[in-house]
């Protein structure tokens, strides 16, 4: 098992808001793509409807998707913007809050999306940090 780290410098960050309808994770890929942000680390608050986060089945390598259809607290969002195959990747994860404050939690896949507002900070960091392969897989893993 080995261990890797680089480090990097903070260079700005970036105040986002993403409107209704907006898909989270593609929110903030676009964000950092018209903000050159290369590489960074983010956190969001806000509201989603309807909201998908992952469970990682490690049998297969794959997210069991865990779907709320009514609107959702966006308690946290936290995740990493690197490069990926060329392109900017992101990974988040996020807990969100149903309607009796119970705490939901996962890997945010595709499909959740704004309702009301979601409040975004970016804090690009001086360089840009990339995921590789890992060689007969389809996994990526931060190439630090
Ligand atoms: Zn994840």
């Amino acid at each position: 098992m080995g261990e890797g780290a680089t480090k990097v410098g903070l260079a700005f960050a970036v105040v986002c808001r993403l409107d209704p309808g907006e898909d989270l994770v593609e929110g903030i890929k676009k964000a950092a793509g018209k903000h050159k942000v290369k590489s960074g680390s983010f956190n969001a608050i806000g509201v989603l409807r309807p909201a998908r986060v992952g469970y990682l089945d490690k049998s297969t390598m794959t997210y069991k998707a865990i779907e709320f259809n009514e609107h959702v607290e966006l308690l946290s969002c936290i995740g990493l913007i690197t490069q990926k195959d060329g392109g900017i990747d992101v990974h988040a994860h996020l807990v969100v809050a149903d309607k009796d404050g119970n705490a939901h939690g996962g890997h945010a896949l595709d499909g959740c999306r704004v309702d009301v507002t979601c409040e975004l900070v970016i804090y690009a960091f001086d360089q840009a940090v990339n995921k590789k392969r890992v060689p007969g897989t389809d996994r990526y893993l931060l190439d630090v």
